[in-house]
């Protein structure tokens, strides 16, 4: 809506309108502000109820963005000013593909956000399941994401996640039963978020209007929660581009022998040869290809449930 509730320095809440239209350099979008925004704003003396008027709004670090319902051009800012993204990610209930996982992590690199990546549910873990479960996190890790394995019902792994939660601002993504619900409510026991997406919610009969808010947490950190975004928003980028967000590709891209490879076909490819001597994982080639054989005109990652 046009109204905003911005939390003031010394914490009081003050309900804030813009200033006059606002245009935001370098893209054209449907809202001019988000959440996560820090604005400059001035009270508004003129009507009974204390009220502000914003009038700056200060340059972001990042923000991430979805297209705009009915206008194919125009973007809409969901979020703004990240520092940590936490992934969840469920080995089989439901299922987390590495193809998924690395549509979020080209996106979030491309947007310059930090990403964990959280296994829940460990404790529903057989065998099996355990087993791809290290192996995954294996794969992370080797290229420099960090890890957690928490479950969000038996408490476990909670501390170490909001050591690392403190002093920052977090969101929590992944599809839906992943237990993102669940585990910030294990954060914040009195905290009840609106993660539900939209179309679960009319599932409920629920009508509730649902707009995207920033919580302050006990243990001096902040969380945004977007309910009704389910996935991590889109970046459109050029087929030499994607392997820079692939970090592991970026490394070594220098040592192919085109500086435009596209890491297919062409001769003399540093990262087709550290893939033959499996110090590259195939699902994150596979990925990789995936993503530069998108049909999309701009090779767009969108990491909306599949
Ligand atoms: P969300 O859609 O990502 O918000 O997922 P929810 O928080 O609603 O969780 C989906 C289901 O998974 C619920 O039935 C939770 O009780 C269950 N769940 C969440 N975390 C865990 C966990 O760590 N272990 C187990 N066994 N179940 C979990
Ligand atoms: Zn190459």
């Amino acid at each position: 809506g046009s109204w905003y509730t911005v939390k003031s320095e010394n914490g009081d809440f003050i309900e804030c309108r813009m200033k006059g239209k606002f245009r935001i350099k370098g893209i054209k979008s449907t809202n001019p502000i988000a959440v996560g925004d820090i604005v400059d704003y001035e009270l508004d003396e003129t009507s009974d109820t204390i009220t502000g008027m914003i009038h700056t709004i200060h340059d972001r670090k990042n923000y991430i963005v979805r297209k705009a319902v009915n206008l194919s051009h125009q973007m809409h800012i969901i979020a703004a000013n990240i520092d940590c993204v936490f992934l969840l990610i469920t080995v089989n209930n439901p299922p987390t593909t590495f193809s998924f996982i690395d549509r979020f992590l080209v996106t979030a690199e491309a947007y310059g956000i930090e990403t964990i990546l959280v296994f829940n549910k460990i404790d529903t873990l057989d065998e099996v399941t355990l087993d791809d479960q290290l192996y995954m996190q294996h794969v992370y890790q080797e290229i420099g994401y960090k890890c957690l394995r928490v479950s969000a019902v038996e408490m476990k792994g909670i501390d170490e996640l909001k050591e690392i939660m403190i002093g920052k601002v977090s969101m929590f993504s992944g599809h839906s039963g992943v237990g993102k619900s669940t585990l910030v409510n294990a954060l914040e026991p009195s905290l009840q978020l609106k993660t539900k997406n939209i179309s679960e919610q009319s599932k409920q009969g629920q009508h509730t209007t649902t707009f995207a808010e920033m919580y302050d947490l006990s243990f001096n950190a902040r969380i945004i929660d977007t309910p009704g975004i389910k996935g991590f928003g889109i970046v459109d980028m050029e087929k030499e581009e994607i392997s820079d967000y692939f970090p592991e590709f970026f490394k070594l891209k220098d040592q192919c022998k085109f500086n435009n490879c596209l890491h297919k076909e062409e001769p003399n490819c540093a990262i087709k040869s550290a893939l033959e001597r499996d110090e590259i994982a195939w699902s994150r080639y596979n990925s990789y290809l995936k993503i530069l054989e998108g049909d999309d005109e701009h090779y767009r990652t969108d990491t909306y449930d599949e």
